[in-house]
């Protein structure tokens, strides 16, 4: 496997990398577990103070950082800053809240004795993390298991090398301790071997369900506990008495920011049928305001997808979709020629159960629209699904929306907001969109051991 930079873009090549070798990996692994044992006997104060000279090195540096995420990857330059300050976010999160959510609980409620609940590591955490947000989705893992002591090994999407050297940079940069987290350019076989080895003791995957499923098969053959988080066909709900054109803007945001490369994205509209044509004339306004441009330009509304293959594979989807009987109101499903990863935002109707690709994920800017005629029949088309990740729904009536958000089977719901992950809100999916969940307390609890003394 070849860790390569490309510019999406452009289509140009910018860097390549050698994979780790064996030897130099049990090195790093050594390091790594070096570091876990001492971590094991220092304070967690220590280590809060080292995430906020993290968080400053990011935000000190916001556009050295987030070049390389327009670089590498194609995201607009304006998100890429967003990005690098969402990642500073989570890293403030946890040096402020690191030691309060780590201190001893007590449990004072059994019959005759008292107890308590302590928190520590557990050792090297394996994470596996996809190209969409190559440092936030980092900084998800690395944050809360660095504070608990856990050593962070990082197996990064090949085509984003750079950015994966970018945080190790940051880490180095901000002085956190030798083994504290690194950056590996290993192969598929060398994650298997990482993932047997005894001194790691957790994988978190953020990526497709395919990786998902090996992942976690490697991890459950070797007794090792996973976390995963995987895509998602998220509902964008719009009930009959929304502000049509505010709606319309913020539907169009959910789908096509970051390309529509966000697991989270507004991928089904289900839009209640008294207000389905306004609905759609105004989204129409809204999508030919996007324009494929370079990323680095500031005036650039719609960025091209992560890679060629990506965009091959959104292509051989769409074709696949329409063969199935969905119709395009909105866009040119014809492929885009010319040398970068550029693709058309498309508005298709008509996917119903009978399309073969009703349940997959369609990775860009591609947005399917539905009518619902009830809110049980908005449940109804949300939670027809596989997926289970997200979903937001817009009403002027919240303790209406609420309801339905209660109904709906996904790790998050939002009400008239796009859905973003935020710090303080535990983020994560059920059904096949993955198990686990990162940020908030729960994020820091899921490679931790949670011991009960007893006395
Ligand atoms: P991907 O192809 O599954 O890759 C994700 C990561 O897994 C990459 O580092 C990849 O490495 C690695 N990987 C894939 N197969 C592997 C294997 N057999 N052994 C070891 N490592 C393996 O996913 P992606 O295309 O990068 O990301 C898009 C997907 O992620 C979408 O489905 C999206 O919805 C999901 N996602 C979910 C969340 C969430 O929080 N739920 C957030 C963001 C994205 P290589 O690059 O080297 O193949």
């Amino acid at each position: 496997m070849s860790y390569t930079a490309v510019n999406p873009y452009t289509g140009q090549k910018i860097r390549s990398f050698e994979n780790v070798t064996d030897q130099q990996l049990e090195m790093l692994l050594d390091q790594a577990q070096d570091f876990y044992e001492k971590a094991q006997r220092r304070s967690v104060e220590e280590r809060t103070e080292f995430l906020n000279e993290l968080a400053d090195e990011f935000e000190n540096n916001t556009e050295k950082y987030a070049r390389i995420l327009s670089t590498n990857m194609g995201k607009l330059i304006s998100e890429a800053r967003q990005e690098v300050a969402k990642t500073v976010s989570f890293a403030r999160y946890y040096a402020k809240n690191g030691v309060r959510l780590l201190k001893p609980q007590p449990y004072n409620d059994l019959s005759s004795r008292q107890a308590q609940v302590e928190f520590s590591g557990i050792g090297i955490v394996l994470a596996v993390e996809p190209w969409n947000f190559p440092y936030a989705q980092v900084m998800r893992v690395f944050a809360p298991n660095f504070v608990l002591g856990d050593p962070v090994i990082l197996k990064h999407a090949s085509i984003v090398p750079e950015a994966a050297l970018a945080f190790q940079e940051a880490c180095d940069n901000a002085g956190l301790p030798l083994g504290a987290f690194t950056n590996i350019f290993a192969s598929y076989d060398q994650i298997d071997h990482i993932i047997e080895d005894p001194r790691v003791q957790g994988v978190a995957l953020t990526g497709s369900e395919g990786a998902g499923r090996k992942i976690a098969a490697s991890a459950g053959k070797n007794l090792t506990k996973s976390t995963l988080e995987l895509g998602g066909t998220d509902v964008f709900v719009v009930l009959d008495d929304v502000d049509v054109g505010a709606a319309a803007k913020d539907a169009a945001k959910a789908r096509l920011t970051n390309a529509g490369q966000v697991c989270t994205a507004a991928k089904r509209y289900i839009v209640s049928a008294e207000i389905y044509p306004d609905f759609l004339a105004a989204l129409r306004d809204e999508f030919v305001k996007y324009h494929l441009g370079d990323p680095l330009d500031e005036k650039t509304t719609l960025a091209p997808l992560s890679s060629k293959s990506a965009q091959k594979q959104l292509q051989e989807q769409v074709e696949k979709v329409i063969a199935g009987g969905a119709k395009v109101l909105f866009g040119d499903p014809t492929p885009n020629r010319g040398k970068g990863a550029g693709f058309s935002p498309l508005i298709l109707s008509g996917m119903d159960e009978s399309n073969p690709m009703y349940e997959e994920e369609l990775f860009g800017p591609v947005a399917q629209i539905y009518q619902a005629h009830s809110d049980d029949e908005v449940v109804k088309i949300a939670n027809n699904s596989r997926h289970g990740l997200g979903g937001a729904i817009y009403t002027k009536d919240v303790e209406r929306g609420k309801k339905i958000a209660s109904r709906i089977e996904t790790g998050q719901v939002t009400i008239n907001q796009i859905l973003s992950s935020q710090s303080e809100v535990p983020f994560g999916g059920v059904k096949d969109s993955g198990y686990g969940r990162e940020l908030s307390d729960w994020g820091i609890y899921e490679f931790a051991n949670i011991k009960s003394v007893i006395y």
